[in-house]
């Protein structure tokens, strides 16, 4: 599957879930146009030739409402969670169902980034699942992805998923 066509891929979570973090581990390992004019908060990522457009929107509570302003266009969500941070989850879960229901996003599949799996005690994809009630999602591709930002570690697959939805 080779083509220079650009996807949309918008990165969305709470403060501190390592979207940052995440986001600069793509630039690190890969051939990376960046686009400055189009804002100091996208970049472009290159993998397998695909061409994914990162939207680090922020999580701020003042910011959280402008999050409708990403979403034209966007054929993936990437849904980054801090895996530590139970008391949020619920408060990310009422985002992502908003996100499902906002009719821009109608045909955008989700990735879901368990992220800080490094940290003793973290929530599992599984519990994180189940607590987000994902199997009740049926409209929209979802997959849940155990990761690491600091090393990277699961990063890849979720981008494979992602490459895979695109076949
Ligand atoms: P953002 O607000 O979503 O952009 O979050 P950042 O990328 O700034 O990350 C917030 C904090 O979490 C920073 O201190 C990161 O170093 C840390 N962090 C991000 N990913 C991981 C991870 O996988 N494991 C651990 N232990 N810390 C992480």
């Amino acid at each position: 599957f080779f083509t220079n066509e650009e996807h949309k891929v918008i990165i969305v979570g709470l403060d501190n879930a390592g979207k940052t973090t995440i986001l600069y581990q793509f630039l690190m390992n890969e051939v990376v146009h960046t686009s400055p004019t189009i804002g100091s908060n996208v970049e472009e990522v290159v993998w397998k030739n695909i061409h994914f457009l990162m939207w680090d929107i922020g999580g701020q509570e003042s910011l959280r409402s402008s999050w409708n302003t990403y979403y034209t266009n966007a054929e993936f969500i990437i849904l980054v969670i801090d895996s530590t941070d139970r008391e949020r989850l619920m408060i990310t879960r009422e985002e992502l169902y908003r996100m499902l229901s906002n009719e821009e996003l109608r045909k955008a599949a989700v990735l879901i980034f368990a992220n800080k799996q490094d940290i003793k005690g973290c929530m599992s994809p599984a519990e994180i699942s189940q607590q987000l009630n994902l199997t009740s999602i049926k409209d929209h591709g979802h997959h849940i992805q155990a990761c690491c930002g600091l090393t990277g570690e699961g990063l890849y697959l979720g981008l494979e998923w992602i490459a895979n939805q695109l076949k």
